[in-house]
């Protein structure tokens, strides 16, 4: 199958850049260039908040009820379009098809769930504190959102932001990966061919620093959100505060994985080497710092570096790879490195560590046993296929390893004890915990992280009130 050039989306058109710029795509499991994005310039992005504008003053006026026939028809469209626009995801990012089979038929979940809540956008009656007047808290969409998202998950990352303003009634500039830009197109496209009327939503690319300074500040933006580094996301967070704008922040994570002597050793090697090495372990909630108690610390090694040897790497697109290539050559470099040092300072290399071959960005599940603390991948989020695994006492010292790091994104614990499992999901710092299960994301529960990890939530009906206004109304008869 042929890879698509992806264009802008403003007003409704599918349109080169005004510059004409473009920039080139590649194949991460080939290094070849595959095709090209179209540059959106100061020009172009004033369109985009023109059209937004527009657009705000048109869907705000849908009724949700409306609103959400036109949502659930994108995600028919996502289900029929899903084998096509898989491989548009797995040739420019990298992952597996199955995973990116899944992602896209995710989407239309993740569309449906909030097309249904856009009808349960309540307020409330408040009771007055006199005869004849009426207290009224009602929902109203926050205005035109500006919407940055990151290359791990192409659409899933877009949709959530996507989904939860189109429900509350908001219109959105998404200015979309440069490096995976096809996948996400494919699910605007969904939108537009659903009905959603010009303007309401719009796709940007270019220089991502230039469009965030540019839209965040702009009067006609009242929300923005970003998935990306905690780095880049306390500047935006800077500059949406200085600006007064709304701001959801999903940032980075490293999460805890903490196996009791209690647990059910081979499921949680199981349940946590998915977890970690899924997207070649390019996942913000992947479990990074796996602490295992000493009594099952020899057991669970052996188990889970099995499970990490047992991983076929290679081109996404061959049906018999489990895991593709990592999505761009800085994730390559940085693994290398996080490799490096840990093992320079005393780390045990169990499995991996290495490139695989010299062309596609491939690289080993890789497993360092007994890492020290100071290693920089104990403290740094490694976004790669890197598991560290470290043992440990008791439940404080657990504990306070797991809330050592300035992150707070997901943790998980694996244990037979309700009394262990309970002190846990009460004792971990962090926005979600999973506790024998990794079961979390799905679009109906919360999904967001705090401290470094950022702030608001991307699921659940958390992720509603971030597109929402609460305004008062206190009316009296005359
Ligand atoms: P990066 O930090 O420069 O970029 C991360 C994302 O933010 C990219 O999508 C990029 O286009 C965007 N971005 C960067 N600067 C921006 C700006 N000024 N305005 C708007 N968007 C901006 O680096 P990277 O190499 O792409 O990723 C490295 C790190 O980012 C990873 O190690 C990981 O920690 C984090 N990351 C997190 C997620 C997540 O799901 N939370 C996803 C991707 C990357």
């Amino acid at each position: 199958m042929n890879y698509q050039n992806t264009s802008l989306l403003i007003d409704g058109k599918w349109r080169p850049g005004a510059s004409g710029k473009t920039i080139a795509v590649l194949n991460p499991a080939t290094e070849e260039q595959i095709g090209t994005v179209a540059h959106a310039d100061r020009a172009d992005l004033d369109e985009a908040l023109a059209a937004a504008d527009r657009g705000f003053k048109v869907w705000r006026a849908v009724a949700p009820f409306e609103r959400g026939k036109i949502m659930r028809r994108a995600a028919a469209l996502m289900r029929e379009r899903a084998d096509k626009i898989a491989t548009l995801m797995t040739l420019e990012q990298g992952k597996v098809l199955a995973e990116a089979r899944i992602e896209t038929l995710f989407a239309a979940d993740v569309i449906e769930w909030f097309a249904e809540e856009s009808r349960r956008a309540y307020g409330r009656v408040i009771p007055a504190r006199g005869p004849g007047i009426y207290q009224i808290a009602i929902k109203e969409p926050v205005g035109p959102v500006a919407a940055f998202t990151p290359w791990n998950f192409p659409i899933n990352q877009v949709c959530r932001k996507l989904s939860a303003a189109l429900a509350a009634g908001c219109s959105i500039i998404v200015k979309a990966p440069e490096e995976t830009p096809a996948s996400p197109a494919e699910l605007l496209r969904a939108f537009v061919d659903a009905g959603v009327p010009d303007g309401v939503i719009n796709l940007v690319f270019g220089v991502p620093a230039e469009i965030s300074e540019y839209l965040i500040p702009h009067p006609i933006i009242r929300k923005m959100s970003f998935t990306g580094s905690t780095a880049v996301g306390k500047q935006l967070a800077a500059l949406a505060g200085l600006h007064m704008k709304r701001a959801t922040m999903e940032l980075g994570g490293h999460a805890p994985a903490i196996v009791f002597n209690d647990a059910d050793i081979a499921s949680a090697a199981k349940i946590i080497s998915g977890a970690k090495f899924r997207n070649a372990g390019q996942v913000c909630i992947a479990p990074t710092r796996l602490l295992v108690q000493d009594k099952v610390y020899k057991d669970f090694v052996g188990k889970f570096t099995e499970a990490a040897k047992a991983i076929k790497v290679g081109n996404g697109l061959d049906a018999d790879s489990t895991m593709g290539a990592l999505a761009n050559p800085r994730r390559m470099t940085a693994i290398e490195s996080f490799v490096q040092d840990a093992v320079g300072k005393g780390g045990r290399l169990a499995a991996g560590g290495h490139r695989v071959g010299n062309k596609g960005y491939f690289f080993e599940p890789t497993v360092v046993t007994d890492v020290p603390k100071d290693a920089r991948a104990m403290n740094e989020e490694p976004f790669g296929p890197l598991a560290l695994i470290t043992p440990f006492s008791t439940f404080e010292e657990a504990a306070e390893e797991a809330n050592r790091l300035p992150y707070g994104l997901a943790s998980y614990a694996f244990t037979s004890s309700t009394k262990t499992a309970t002190a846990i999901g009460a004792g971990i710092e962090s926005g979600m915990v999973a506790i024998n299960n990794a079961g979390l994301a799905l679009p109906e529960n919360p999904f967001g992280g705090v401290k470094d990890s950022g702030y608001g939530s991307e699921g659940g009906i958390e992720a509603m009130e971030a597109y929402l206004i609460t305004k008062f109304i206190s009316q009296t008869g005359v």
